[in-house]
């Protein structure tokens, strides 16, 4: 990224090293960028005021040619089972959400808190039981916008809970793989030491399954975890539900391919997110094909139950159903796991909130 002594430069979108560079292109040791690091991305400053082991006149030259973009929570919501749904306005005027998803014990303490982050408003991929697809692309956001949602929501799980989120999925609203130099610049200031210092294994990037960005991911390697939303076994199915696979370069056949790549190269699994629908791909051929692709690379199923959009046409899997299709996956030594859904007292699907707000 360029760095130009003239304008003025939103910090929250640069690393460490370009920090450094912006504070001797201001006349300062390079050594000033790294306390403005620790600053904006271990101890959350929102102005240069408070920044107080800078020198005074320092600080008077960032208020003139920099700024710290921050996004500022317009509503949150709590659901009775502790599910947290922020409602957030960007420097743009538009707006985003995440959720924060307890794991309550029975004790009434939180096993783990995870956070689920957008990485764009709105998103172009069209699959047709998402709100947020309804919302078509709007804009990317930038690394620092990533960053400050899961800065807010580990502020609230440490208020709400005493300890601070455990995971973040890229899981929100947008294709992270589209918007892909920010998401892995924020991945960068998540897992610094010096900013929230998570483990790159504690973060899961969900995918629709871009196969050349799978590539470049694998290439890439920043040691996180790696979702494919996959909803459907066969090309006939998943072009109906996610316009994406109606193309050649991310049809389930370019998926396969850059899926081996990827476990080839990372020596990582991979998990397929498979939301069910009633009557749509929840039936026990489903879950046969399912097993097939399964078999592609290692891997394993996340099962997720739906949370109905209204007017989208889809409704949840029963029960029952849910339970013939575990079993014939478990018969084809599939590794199952199930998400129930959280929050269902909000509006807890991807992007609801922001759709109603847009
Ligand atoms: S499910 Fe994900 S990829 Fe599909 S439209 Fe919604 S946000 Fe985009």
């Amino acid at each position: 990224m360029e760095i130009r002594a003239t304008s003025r430069t939103n910090l929250k979108a640069l690393h460490r090293d370009e920090l450094e560079a912006f504070a001797q292109a201001h006349g300062q040791p390079a050594y000033r960028g790294r306390q403005l690091f620790q600053w904006l991305f271990g101890k959350g400053a929102t102005t240069f005021a408070e920044m107080t082991n800078l020198p005074k006149a320092f600080r008077a030259t960032l208020g003139e040619v920099a700024q710290i973009e921050t996004i500022v929570c317009t509503q949150l919501q709590t659901a009775t089972d502790q599910t947290a749904k922020g409602l957030f306005q960007l420097a743009s005027g538009r707006h985003i959400e995440s959720v924060l998803i307890p794991d309550i014990e029975p004790n009434g303490d939180a096993r783990r808190l995870t956070v689920c982050v957008s990485s764009q408003v709105g998103c172009a991929m069209g699959c047709t039981f998402c709100a947020t697809g309804l919302m078509g692309f709007q804009q990317n956001l930038t690394a620092g916008e990533i960053f400050d949602q899961v800065w807010f929501m580990n502020t609230l799980a440490l208020e709400r809970f005493g300890k601070p989120i455990s995971n973040i999925v890229f899981m929100g609203m947008g294709e992270p793989l589209l918007n892909y130099d920010n998401v892995l610049r924020s991945i960068d200031l998540l897992t610094d030491a010096e900013g929230l210092g998570l483990s790159p294994r504690r973060i899961t990037v969900s995918t629709v399954g871009l196969a050349r960005r799978i590539k470049q991911l694998a290439d890439d390697n920043p040691r996180v975890n790696l979702a494919v939303s996959l909803h459907a076994p066969t090309d006939a199915q998943r072009s109906a539900i996610m316009p994406v696979n109606r193309a050649a370069a991310t049809d389930l056949t370019a998926l396969k391919e850059a899926i081996q790549y990827y476990t080839n190269t990372t020596g990582r699994l991979v998990t397929y997110e498979y939301c069910m629908f009633t009557g749509v791909n929840d039936g026990v051929d489903d879950a046969r094909h399912l097993a097939e692709v399964v078999g592609w690379a290692p891997s394993k199923v996340n099962l997720i139950m739906y949370n109905p959009v209204e007017g989208l046409g889809f409704s949840r899997t029963p029960e029952a159903q849910l339970h013939r299709f575990i079993k014939t996956l478990v018969a084809a030594g599939v590794t199952v796991t199930v998400r129930r859904s959280r929050g269902q007292d909000i509006d807890a699907a991807c992007g609801q909130l922001a759709v109603k707000e847009g």
